[in-house]
């Protein structure tokens, strides 16, 4: 099939390169010129498992295409894939401008029919609206349909998410859209599960808002469990194994961040409420997670005592593992916290560094953990990197000058590094 995807960012670029690996044939378009020009010259503009391989191969075997142009990559496409961002609002719901902005130009250059894929996640009713739009600017008159077709691939695995998802949700009111849907995803062998278009819309707002529960209902029970002095660890063990409740998301921590759950979570709540119904649940979700990074704040003073003139060494910035993503990320929180008392920080990130260097200007950035550590009266740890969990312990201590640890990511085992000499401070535990 002949594909437009709009937007290039993680979830573009990434839908794009696989539906081209599926033998399509893909126009991949950005606003953002710049990175275009890179993607023609075979640099990938993030950090993703497995992607750059994959697009170097599909633009060679001609497969995969990048331009700026729009109008063009529409009118040669039957299937346009909306894939801009939807950033939240200083009020928390999403700004649909690029949507909008998209659904416009779609209208004006679409000279036959097209089905147009609202990938982003959007509001319940967008796809009214990109319908309704769509229809007052289509020039040409011709046939169209709009479907909701939300993407749940997760940042540092979104190749193989989205080449092997658990499900994938067409919101749609027309056959011939769900035909053409449910054969471009044939190949993947997937569970297609065929909704109208407000339900896929809500299955992704629901779904994220579920899973950001989970983090925070784990976070509610460490602290619990340190008043207590039980170990949050044994308990998410405890619980995960029951079926009904399941392993992932109880990882207790500084909370979430990320271009998906925090905003997500907001914009549902304002939907709720322009709805009418006060969404407390998830209100109470969103405060938890606030909390967290500030009882981890707390930490690290009542550790450090006094934090002005103290050199912290970071480990992590980007909101998770595998991606170098620093959007809403905790580390902007924390580390602003700690500039804030007069604390010096040193930082490292296996991917995250150059985007970090765009959000903080005045930080020591180290080429690795080590370096990070040299100096340094406490040791942070903010992002679960395989590699921080493979540390050289001994040479860590000998490096800080005070053998403080504060994990916020419980990556280590309290006894051993009371054993390796640590003052050691995690979540829960
Ligand atoms: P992103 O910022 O990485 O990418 C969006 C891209 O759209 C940018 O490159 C931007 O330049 C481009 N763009 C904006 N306006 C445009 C226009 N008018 N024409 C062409 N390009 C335009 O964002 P992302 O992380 O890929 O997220 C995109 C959407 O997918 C969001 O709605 C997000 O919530 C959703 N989503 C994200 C993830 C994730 O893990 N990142 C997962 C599932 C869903």
């Amino acid at each position: 099939m002949k594909i437009a995807i709009i937007g290039s960012g993680y979830v573009g670029l990434v839908t794009g390169t696989c539906f081209a690996e599926l033998g399509n044939d893909i126009i991949c378009v950005d606003i953002d010129k710049e990175k275009i020009d890179k993607l023609n010259k075979g640099i990938i503009p993030i950090y993703e498992p497995g992607l750059e391989e994959l697009v170097k191969r599909n633009k060679k075997e001609g497969r995969l295409a990048f331009t700026a142009d729009l109008k063009d990559a529409i009118k040669k496409s039957d299937v346009i894939f909306i894939c801009v961002g939807t950033p939240p609002r200083e009020n928390g719901e999403a700004d649909l401008s690029h949507v909008e902005a998209v659904a416009r130009i779609i209208a004006e250059a679409m000279d036959s029919y097209k089905l147009i894929v609202e990938k982003s996640t959007v509001p319940v009713e967008t796809g009214e609206k990109v319908a309704a739009a769509i229809k007052a600017y289509n020039k040409h008159k011709v046939d169209f349909d709009v479907v909701s077709n939300p993407e749940f691939l997760r940042e540092g695995s979104a190749v193989n998410d989205f080449m092997n998802p658990d499900r994938i949700v067409v919101g749609a009111n027309s056959k011939k859209a769900i035909d053409i849907m449910k054969k471009l995803y044939e190949p993947l062998k997937a569970h297609v599960l065929v909704t109208d278009i407000k339900s896929a819309e809500i299955i992704k707002h629901a779904s994220n808002s579920f899973l950001a529960a989970k983090i925070s209902f784990i976070n509610a029970i460490a602290n619990i469990c340190e008043k207590t002095g039980a170990d949050v660890e044994k308990v998410a063990e405890g619980m995960g194994y029951d079926k009904r409740i399941g392993k992932a998301f109880l990882n207790a921590g500084i909370g979430y961040g990320g271009f998906c759950f925090p905003k997500d979570a907001e914009a549902f709540i304002r939907i709720a409420e322009k709805n009418g119904y006060d969404f407390k649940l998830l209100k109470e979700v969103q405060e938890v997670n606030k909390k967290q990074r500030e009882l981890f704040i707390r930490k690290i003073e009542k550790a450090l005592w006094v934090l002005k003139n103290k050199t912290i060494g970071v480990l992590g910035l980007a909101f998770k593992p595998n991606t170098d993503d620093m959007r809403f990320a905790p580390s902007i929180d924390i580390i602003n916290a700690l500039q804030k008392e007069g604390a010096k920080i040193r930082a490292y990130d296996a991917e995250a560094m150059e985007k970090a260097k765009k959000i903080f200007s005045d930080i020591t950035y180290c080429k690795d953990a080590y370096e990070a550590a040299s100096g340094a009266d406490a040791l942070v740890i903010l992002t679960e990197w395989n590699e921080f969990k493979e540390l050289d312990l001994k040479k860590i201590k000998g490096l800080l000058k005070n053998p403080l640890i504060i994990d916020g990511r419980n990556i280590y085992e309290p006894e051993i590094m009371k054993k390796e000499g640590f003052k050691y401070i995690s979540i829960g535990r």
